[in-house]
């Protein structure tokens, strides 16, 4: 559960400006129940991995708290609840280190905790490369011996082999061939149904979380604009920019076919976001109010749903 969480980075000062703060994640709150897929979408720089940052604790909250079984993650609870939330990163070109054999990367965390003997580390790592689809001669081979999709599940069986409770997966399939992209999510869910684990799973694009989310939340400049089920968002968004993701979702090449509303325009300046909505430059249902009034996350009575917009 993420309560009223905030990260604000300060910018250097340059010679003709002064320094200021940039809000990477404005009060973020979300629950996401365990055993299901919440997806976090939105355009890069949104602060989607910012927000995987703290919750992995490799960036500290400047305001807020991250609960697990509502117990808070930092002071004496942190360590243990730290293993129980492991990391997907979205490169597996960069993530896995080129000189260490792929035995040594996926046991690293079980050496670092000191967990078991060399003997039952090693067992254990045979395990999960049979868990996550790898050949077991794949132990004693290099990173740059493996194709794309092949260093994606070492880097699942990196996460996988502490035994987590939550997976954070960033863009974990965005490095990837399309054809490969299916095959590795197709093997997170089975995972998931394997282990009942628990998914955070980011991505900049609606269309990848379709077939692997329980619930969705939108992210627009730090903050979430809608959370809703995935029939809802999908079937009947409510904020205009979910609606512009799912149109540039449904177009094959951005900007051909599909009306654009200007989402192939650039973001506003994330360290001087836009008074009001700060969508409301972009947005094709702007009025006078969504210039001077920032919306409210606003839960609806009817379902579990929730969205900013003041004309939802
Ligand atoms: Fe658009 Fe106004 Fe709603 Fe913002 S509040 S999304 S500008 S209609
Ligand atoms: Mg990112």
């Amino acid at each position: 559960e993420l309560c009223g969480l905030s990260k604000t980075f300060t910018l250097g000062g340059g010679l003709f400006r002064r320094g200021r703060a940039l809000g990477a994640v404005s009060d973020v709150s979300l629950r996401i129940p365990r055993g299901q897929v919440m997806g976090l979408v939105g355009e890069s720089g949104c602060g989607k991995s910012t927000l995987a940052k703290m919750l992995l604790g490799l960036t500290t909250p400047s305001e807020g708290d991250v609960l697990v079984d509502g117990r808070p993650l930092r002071g004496a609870s942190q360590k243990a609840l730290a293993r129980r939330i492991q990391p997907i990163f979205q490169d597996p070109y960069s993530s896995l280190n080129p000189r260490k054999r792929i035995a040594q990367i996926v046991g690293l965390p079980l050496q670092v905790h000191g967990i078991g003997t060399s003997r039952e580390q090693a067992a254990r790592v045979a395990e999960t490369l049979d868990v996550v689809g790898l050949p077991r001669r794949a132990a004693d081979q290099f990173p740059g011996q493996l194709s794309g999709g092949q260093r994606q599940r070492v880097a699942i069986a990196r996460a996988l082999i502490m035994r987590p409770d939550i997976v954070i997966c960033d863009e974990p399939t965005s490095a990837l061939d399309v054809s490969v992209q299916a095959q590795i999510l197709n093997l997170l869910l089975d995972l998931k149904a394997e282990f009942g684990l628990t998914y955070l799973f980011i991505s900049h694009d609606l269309a990848v979380v379709e077939h692997l989310v329980d619930r969705v939340a939108v992210m627009y400049l730090g903050r979430i604009v809608e959370e809703g089920t995935r029939e809802q968002i999908f079937a009947a968004p409510r904020h205009p920019y979910t609606r512009a993701l799912l149109d540039s979702a449904l177009t094959p090449e951005p900007g051909l076919g599909v009306p654009d509303i200007g989402l192939g325009d650039t973001m506003p300046d994330p360290s001087d976001p836009p008074a009001g909505c700060a969508f409301h430059p972009r947005c094709p249902k702007a009025q006078a109010i969504c210039r001077q009034q920032r919306p409210r996350l606003e839960a609806f009575r009817d379902d579990s749903t929730r969205v900013a917009c003041h004309l939802a």
